[in-house]
């Protein structure tokens, strides 16, 4: 089989593989076709790709792969030139992309969307969903601290003493934690809130404090996800989260609910009420954002506080976040490939299937079936 790497498009700065994976792969029997340039962004050189025993190409020739790899997909105009029955991986975001689906669909590609990797103890290690959102997580809180006119941690100095940060973080899910771990060792005072009570104790474990909202709809057939709360819960969730808002220098936005809008936790009257100088971080921007005050991709100020909206903070540290992703795509690949380096689709492995969006025109996970369809 030959696999065919991607370059990103321009504004992702991450790879699929890096080398290392490229070595790993071929010592699986399959053959290596990687888009000329498609390390760049993340330091790493064709030539490297090529001392790993991958050929370098051009795009058409990765293209006519037997599975196709990338972070972002091919585009449209590209997957109406692909043939029926080629094997296509990516972050698809099926749940937010009906009409994606119903193209991969109807063109009988089989696609694999690593977005949909079932959360299960099995699964962890091809999770690329965790491996970005750790990035993500302890980057935001780098950016909130460079973005601050305040230190993090306390100082007796000579010159007086310094009171240390008030950060507080929004959905404790993988992002969130690592931020809170992050805005820990920079010496910060953390709080965090989120709707899964299990959440509770993980935050304590890092050394936060747990702001609770009574009453919360925990749905345990979720997967380890959060579900939509009432709206009685939600009015007092968003008392206490203005009421703990109101005092924190730093906020840290990660909650989120898969293939909904992400929930509005700060509203304009929050941000009015926050001291000038604080930095709001929001990680749900793609999703409209947890704080009502977010642009996608933008940094703004209001009310002056400065607002950072952005998504794919994973790209901004492309090389540890590339080696992440290539480290949980080769473990993916390897439930895919027999002996000899050839395509073998067990559809008795739950990982597998579930994370299979589409085969022989059928959606095949289903949990796309059921939100979607
Ligand atoms: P996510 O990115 O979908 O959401 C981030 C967090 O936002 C979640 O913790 C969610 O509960 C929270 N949230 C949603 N709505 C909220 C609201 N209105 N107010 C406050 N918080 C809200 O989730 P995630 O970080 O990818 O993972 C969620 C859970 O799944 C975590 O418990 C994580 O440990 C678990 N998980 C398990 C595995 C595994 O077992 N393989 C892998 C990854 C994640």
């Amino acid at each position: 089989m030959i696999i065919g790497l991607l370059k990103e498009p321009s504004g992702e700065n991450r790879v699929a593989l890096l080398p290392e994976n490229v070595k790993t792969l071929i010592a699986l029997n399959v053959e290596l076709i990687v888009e000329s340039q498609a390390g760049t962004a993340a330091f790493t050189t064709d030539s490297e790709f090529e001392k790993a025993g991958a050929k370098i190409g051009q795009r058409r020739d990765v293209l006519s792969a037997d599975l196709v790899l990338g972070i972002n997909p091919p585009t449209d105009s590209e997957l109406e030139d692909l043939k029926a029955g080629q094997v296509l991986m990516s972050v698809f975001q099926p749940l937010s992309n009906k009409q994606l689906v119903e193209k991969l669909m109807s063109l009988q590609f089989t696609s694999f969307s690593m977005d949909n990797v079932p959360r299960t103890t099995r699964a962890q290690s091809m999770d690329v969903l965790s491996s970005m959102a750790t990035v993500a997580g302890y980057k935001a809180v780098l950016l909130a601290a460079s973005n601050s006119p305040r230190f993090f941690p306390m100082f007796m100095t000579a010159a007086g003493s310094i009171i240390p940060s008030k950060v507080l973080v929004l959905g404790a899910g993988v992002a969130g934690l690592q931020a809170i771990a992050t805005a820990r060792r920079l010496g910060a005072v953390v709080e965090a809130f989120d709707v899964r009570t299990a959440a509770e104790e993980e935050v304590k474990s890092l050394g936060a404090k747990f702001v609770k909202v009574e009453g919360a709809t925990d749905d345990k057939s979720a997967g380890g996800y959060a579900v939509e709360q009432s709206e009685e819960y939600k009015a007092k969730q968003q008392a206490l989260i203005q009421e703990h808002a109101a005092k924190a220098n730093i906020i840290i936005c990660t909650a989120q609910i898969p293939g909904r809008k992400a929930p509005v936790l700060i509203t304009q009257e929050t941000v009015q009420n926050m001291a000038e100088g604080s930095v709001i971080v929001d990680l749900a921007a793609s999703t409209g954002g947890n704080c009502e005050l977010t642009e996608n991709d933008r940094v703004v100020q209001k009310h002056g506080v400065t607002i950072i909206g952005n998504s794919n903070l994973a790209s901004t540290m492309p090389l540890d976040a590339s080696k992440m992703y290539g480290k949980n795509m080769v473990n993916f690949l390897k439930l895919l490939i027999d002996a000899e380096g050839n395509l073998n689709l067990n559809w008795e492995d739950d990982i597998l299937a579930n994370t299979c969006v589409t085969h022989a025109g059928e959606v095949m996970s289903p949990r796309v079936k059921n939100i979607l369809f």
